[in-house]
């Protein structure tokens, strides 16, 4: 099935995935706050990432860094001159944006049928909102409907030069050149530490969880009895003042990320083996959890598009309903990274290899994915819309280990106290295990059809029949399929078919 943006972010507010932040104060614009699902949805992605690259590995273990560390880790990492993007602003609409950025699409407005003027929607993660608005105001001026000629697809929407934008009159002015020319603008937030609000004080949220992993890379290594080749794994929180948020939880201003440094030794001919594997490591792992494998590519950077020291980089991209983007990036940074550290700080960074006695500084395979960019793919890879009995449904097809209720649990009836108990007592068993869901209003028909839009993989009625041979009817969410099961063979199906 096909959805759009909309759809996605509808179900997400519908049924508690992700709400808008402080959207009782109409909202505040790059942030976003998870619900009841989007909490265990988020967590799913994390424990398991965690099970998957740090337990399940001999080669792996776990940092959690803090958020702010001193000025000088920023300074030596190239962030506080370099962690910038190109900003221009628009003079009439006040706004910022991204000049590499920049998308438009032009609206004609007519008056009996002639054109009366363009207005260029920059950039709008509501198009159809401002056209709306756009056209009532028109409606307003003219006492005329249908007045307005708009592009609403978004593939209309063309990625616009400065230049180009520069030519589009002003819905104010009526004059063309309403852009300043771009100028570098630092994505990293500041903060002051202590009492005294001085330059001193000055410091830094982290835009990146990997600095951490490198400043600690000494202790880790020295206290933790590990041997290159090995990595270092941390989730953890991290902030960019995006000029532009958009794209809902896709480009935010406070985000989270699992990162990996895996360092290994600084012969040339040593990265791409390790370089490729990770590649294959991130694509494999992001299928086992459910991607959708036909949303998914590559894009390998070109020479030119790399960081000085970079020596490759490989994304995987996922095709968003916006657009083709960046969902992960697996980039070969030499020792970049290290010797900054090495340089700044005066401290070694230096290995000791005890099998051939070297010392060398590691290089870097770095592995980094935004929980919350996973967390939209996952949502669109399950997204459909069917019908059942004639009826339209929604449902999120989650592999069941990534679905925020593994189990929905429903008496068939509430007046009967045998049932309840006894579907009560199913309930209780589970819950320890899993998060399991009970609801007992409304037709059976429509407690699956909630679930359905939870992602709920399996549900469990408790009926008459339960409790002559005690039986329930175990109801698969895809296929829809009702099966009777016995009430002791529940547990061994349940983790058969959520933990693999
Ligand atoms: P983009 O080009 O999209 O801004 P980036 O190349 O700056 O991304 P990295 O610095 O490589 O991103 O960050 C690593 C990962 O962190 C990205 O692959 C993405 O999943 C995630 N990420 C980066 N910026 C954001 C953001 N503003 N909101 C949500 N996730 C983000």
């Amino acid at each position: 099935s096909t959805y759009n943006m909309e759809d996605i972010v509808n179900v997400c507010k519908r049924r508690g995935f992700v709400f808008q932040s402080s959207e009782i104060y109409n909202g505040f614009n790059g942030f976003y706050d998870y619900g009841p699902l989007g909490v265990e949805l988020k967590n799913n992605i994390k424990q398991r990432w965690w099970r998957d690259m740090v337990h399940s590995r001999d080669d792996m273990v776990g940092l959690d860094s803090s958020i702010i560390a001193s000025p000088r880790v920023w300074e030596a990492s190239g962030h506080v001159a370099g962690f910038v993007d190109p900003m221009v602003d628009c003079r009439v609409s006040k706004l910022r944006y991204r000049a590499d950025q920049l998308f438009f699409t032009k609206v004609e407005l007519q008056e009996d049928g002639e054109v009366i003027g363009y207005i260029a929607l920059l950039d709008s993660g509501d198009l159809h909102g401002e056209a709306r608005k756009l056209a009532e105001k028109l409606k307003k001026r003219t006492g005329k409907e249908g007045t307005i000629k708009f592009p609403l697809d978004i593939k209309d929407m063309t990625k616009a030069t400065v230049a180009e934008l520069a030519l589009i009159p002003s819905p104010a002015t009526g004059e063309p050149g309403s852009l300043t020319p771009p100028r570098a603008f630092n994505l990293m937030f500041q903060t002051s530490v202590g009492a005294l609000a001085d330059a001193s004080s000055t410091a830094f949220l982290r835009p990146e969880t990997a600095q951490g992993i490198f400043t600690n890379f000494k202790n880790v290594q020295s206290t933790g009895r590990v041997k290159v080749p090995f990595g270092i794994a941390q989730i953890g929180k991290a902030f960019r003042n995006e000029i532009t948020p958009r794209n809902f939880i896709f480009r935010s201003r406070e985000f989270e990320q699992m990162e990996i440094e895996y360092f290994i030794p600084p012969e040339e001919e040593v990265w791409p083996d390790f370089y490729n594997k990770w590649i294959e490591t991130a694509w494999q792992w992001l299928t086992s959890i459910g991607m959708r494998e036909d949303l998914m590519g590559r894009e390998v950077h070109l020479k030119g598009d790399l960081a000085h020291y970079a020596k490759a980089c490989t994304d995987i991209v996922f095709r968003f309903p916006f657009g083709q983007v960046e969902l992960q990036g697996i980039a070969a940074r030499g020792d970049y990274d290290l010797t900054q550290h090495q340089t700044s700080s005066g401290k070694s960074m230096e290995y000791f290899d005890e099998s051939n006695k070297r010392r060398y500084v590691p290089h870097v395979i770095e592995p980094s994915i935004g929980v919350d960019r996973l967390f939209l793919a996952l949502i669109c890879s399950a997204y459909a819309e069917d019908e059942i009995e004639g009826e339209k449904r929604v449902v999120l097809k989650f592999h069941p280990s990534m679905a925020p209720i593994k189990v929905g649990v429903f008496p068939l009836v509430k007046n009967k106290p045998e049932i309840m108990e006894k579907a009560r007592a199913i309930y209780d068993q589970l819950k320890h295990r899993y998060n399991v869901f009970w609801d007992v209003s409304g037709a059976i028909g429509r407690r699956y059809r909630r679930m359905d839009e939870a992602g709920t993989p399996f549900c469990i009625t408790v009926d008459f029949d339960t409790l002559e041979d005690d039986s329930v009817t175990v109801r698969e969410r895809d296929s829809t399929r009702q099966t009777r099961m016995k009430v002791g063979d529940l547990l061994a199906f349940f983790d058969k078919e959520i933990n693999g």
